[in-house]
């Protein structure tokens, strides 16, 4: 195994298959900051060790061990959202850490360089409402310790402009980060919009409205394997528009638009819920039928039938009706989509044969 695959296996622990893109991408962070809190907490502990600084050295190794632990949570398989936890433990071990190292000092003064990491921690775990609220608190928690009674509650001694320019620059760097907090949520969510519009469009006949070609096909895929596993019944149809070269060559091709705009309209209008109705081809429409028996879905078929001869159209004040032919099939166990589907076409072969405006069960 390469290195690039262990990395990517580790920050991918704790990702489950329903997770969203932005729950991945956190868990992937979480591990990541989660590493570097232990690695880093680790390594400074041990170097304070070494400077027999034996207070400090603890305080770190008991970070090490909690942010450690924050990882170890996302193996946890039993609990719901490990994610949460991990991200709860991490955000304030982080903080309380951030806490000691400015009341201490840390190592010669150096503690509070670190407090920085705080806004982008707390803001990416909690996000814009959560994380910025818990930076409020720490800043004023800070505040406090930095400037009650001179200082008076701190370990560490800091001249008065180190304290005030440290929450300043604090306050300035957690702002920038809330804005940019701010910035990535705004896009994610138009992006997310985009993407769900785009999705939606490309399952869409843009004449009608209705379901093109590939949204009935995901709906057959969806319906066909629930009906096996329900032992329920489905009925598909297959409905074409009579004459309608004629009706084109005689009214124009506007006209023949109309029409089979019209047409969706009043199918989509006449089903029930759960029926779903597509534009199959150019003047074809598919129907869906899920928990209807043949015989019902042909009795629904005249119905429609006798809908459409009763639409009047006018083109240039002369009125005509135009009729649709139905192919009407139970879909068999055995049935593959194509195979239903092209069993419904036989009929409506059949129907067309027989002398149009008809409807025909298999
Ligand atoms: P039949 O009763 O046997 O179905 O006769 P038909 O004339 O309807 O048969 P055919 O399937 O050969 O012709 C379909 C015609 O539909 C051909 C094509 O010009 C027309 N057509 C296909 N898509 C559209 C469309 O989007 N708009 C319009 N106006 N016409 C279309
Ligand atoms: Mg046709
Ligand atoms: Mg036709």
């Amino acid at each position: 195994m390469n290195v690039n695959r262990i990395i990517l296996r580790y920050l991918s622990t704790g990702i489950r298959k329903h997770h969203s893109l932005e729950a991945k991408q956190q868990v992937l962070v979480a591990n990541l900051f989660g590493f570097i809190g232990y690695s880093l907490t680790l390594l400074l502990g041990i170097s304070a060790y070494a400077r027999a600084e034996t207070v400090l050295a603890t305080v770190l190794l008991i970070a090490s061990v909690l942010f450690f632990t924050s990882h170890l949570i996302l193996h946890v398989k039993s609990l719901a959202n490990p994610y949460k936890y991990s991200a709860i433990l991490l955000t304030s071990s982080l903080m309380i850490l951030m806490v000691y190292l400015v009341y201490s000092g840390g190592n010669n003064n150096t503690g509070p360089l670190w407090i920085y990491l705080v806004p982008p921690v707390a803001l990416f775990f909690g996000g814009l409402i959560k994380g910025s609220i818990q930076l409020a608190i720490f800043i004023l928690i800070t505040s406090f310790l930095l400037f009650y009674n001179q200082g008076e509650l701190l370990i560490a001694a800091y001249s008065y402009e180190f304290k005030s320019r440290l929450i300043y620059s604090f306050i300035t760097v957690s702002g920038l980060f809330a804005f940019y907090e701010y910035t990535r949520q705004y896009s994610f969510r138009r992006f997310k919009e985009m993407s769900d519009t785009f999705e939606k469009q490309a399952m869409q006949d843009p004449l009608t409205g209705i379901l093109n070609r590939r949204g009935m096909y995901e709906k057959l895929k969806q319906e066909f394997s629930r009906s096996k596993r329900a032992k329920s019944v489905v009925t598909v149809m297959m409905c074409d528009i009579d004459h309608f070269k004629s009706i084109n060559d005689q009214f124009g091709h506007n006209t023949g638009d109309e029409i089979i705009q019209s047409f969706a309209a009043d199918f989509v209008s006449a089903l029930r819920q759960q029926d779903v109705v597509a534009r199959w081809g150019g003047e074809e429409y598919l129907f869906l039928l899920p928990d209807t028996k043949g015989k019902d879905a042909l009795l629904l078929a005249e119905k429609l039938r006798k809908r459409i001869e009763g639409m009047k159209f006018t083109h240039e004040n002369k009125d005509f009706v135009a009729t649709v032919s139905i192919g009407v099939h139970q879909v068999t166990e055995k049935d593959s989509i194509n195979q239903a589907i092209s069993k419904a076409d036989k009929c409506l072969y059949e129907a067309k044969v027989a002398g149009r405006n008809r409807c025909i069960l298999a």
